[in-house]
């Protein structure tokens, strides 16, 4: 068990900054006007590779050794993770192995091997995927690099947290989306660092919130995982979770649930209202002020995460017309 530090997210900010953009945010009209309160939106879906997950990558490898380097990294993604550590890799020069299940859609994998990551396809689950990087480990000697529980990972997502104190000064409220809780858990260490009033709220779609359902039973704990529009925040936390549960019940201040119709109504109003084009895991924060399931109280920040969302599942949802949006 352990915590990160706010000095390891210092370390990390130094570390990425010439490998990172830093995301402007900005001031939402549209949801200033509809709560009273200025409501800022992070834009870190504009993040290199569509997402922030970049950063913790990018921390994670400029952190390996000389011998580490030689090796080269391996992780189980089919999203937003794989693509950082690709891209990190390639920018360091280093061997990467992305391990995925057969039934990971073709674009996806094209994407990560546009990167120059080595593919893996393995089984017909993200477990069996897991399951070929411990043999990678063994076998080759790769490095693991972890979506979420790791401390570096922990500490590069924490990045986004000094940015947003620096940008909005009188933060007193922010909306991360949780899946694993490697970004709430650095963005709220380092918020509360610097401004130990702030409140950070964690937002879960309803069908399969594995951190919730964890925080509620008082240790890890594995959901069945379902179809949602919120892609990105799906998968467990590890039953064996090391730092992100522990972090996140001790710095999270509330942890909110979404049906698939709130996340699609975040999704159409980021679009129409703000121009903004986002997956349905970045829309959560949105979707929650839109539903009004958390009240704000002074100025807020939500967090965009990403943009890996399908155009044509985009479409369906701006439009009304997606299935998911009538699941329960
Ligand atoms: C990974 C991811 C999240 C959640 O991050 P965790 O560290 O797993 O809680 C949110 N949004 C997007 C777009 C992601 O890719």
């Amino acid at each position: 068990m352990g915590m990160v530090a706010f000095q390891e997210i210092e370390d990390a900010a130094r570390r990425i900054r010439p490998h990172i953009r830093r995301t402007p945010v900005d001031l939402s009209t549209s949801l200033s006007d509809m709560t009273g309160v200025p409501v800022y939106l992070k834009l870190e879906h504009r993040q290199i590779t569509g997402a922030f997950k970049v950063r913790g990558a990018t921390n994670a490898v400029l952190s390996l050794s000389d011998a580490e380097r030689a090796r080269g990294v391996v992780a189980a993604s089919t999203g937003n993770h794989g693509r950082g550590l690709a891209h990190a890799a390639k920018r360091a020069g280093i061997r990467c192995v992305v391990c995925m299940s057969s039934l990971v859609p073709q674009v996806k994998i094209d994407a990560i091997k546009a990167l120059g990551a080595e593919i893996r396809i393995v089984g017909k689950s993200q477990d069996e995927a897991q399951m070929e990087v411990g043999r990678l480990i063994r076998e080759e000697r790769l490095v693991s690099v972890p979506p979420f529980d790791h401390p570096l990972i922990v500490a590069g997502q924490g990045t986004i947290g000094l940015e947003i104190v620096e940008d909005v000064p009188d933060v007193s409220t922010v909306f991360v989306p949780l899946s694993g809780g490697g970004l709430i858990s650095g963005v709220a260490a380092a918020v509360k660092a610097k401004r130990p009033g702030v409140k950070v709220v964690g937002i879960s779609m309803a069908r399969g919130a594995a951190m919730h359902a964890s925080l509620k039973a008082g240790y890890p704990t594995e959901v069945e995982e379902l179809p949602t529009l919120a892609d990105s925040l799906g998968g467990g936390i590890n039953l064996d979770n090391s730092i992100t549960f522990e972090m996140v019940r001790t710095l999270v201040d509330r942890v909110v649930l979404l049906t698939e119709a709130e996340i699609a109504a975040g999704i159409r109003h980021a679009y129409v209202q703000e121009r903004e084009v986002i997956e349905g895991g970045a829309a959560v924060g949105v979707a929650a002020l839109l539903a009004r399931k958390v009240k704000s109280f002074g100025p807020t920040v939500l967090l965009l995460t990403g943009r890996s969302i399908d155009m044509r599942l985009h479409q369906s949802v701006v439009a009304g017309t997606n299935a998911l949006m009538d699941a329960a």
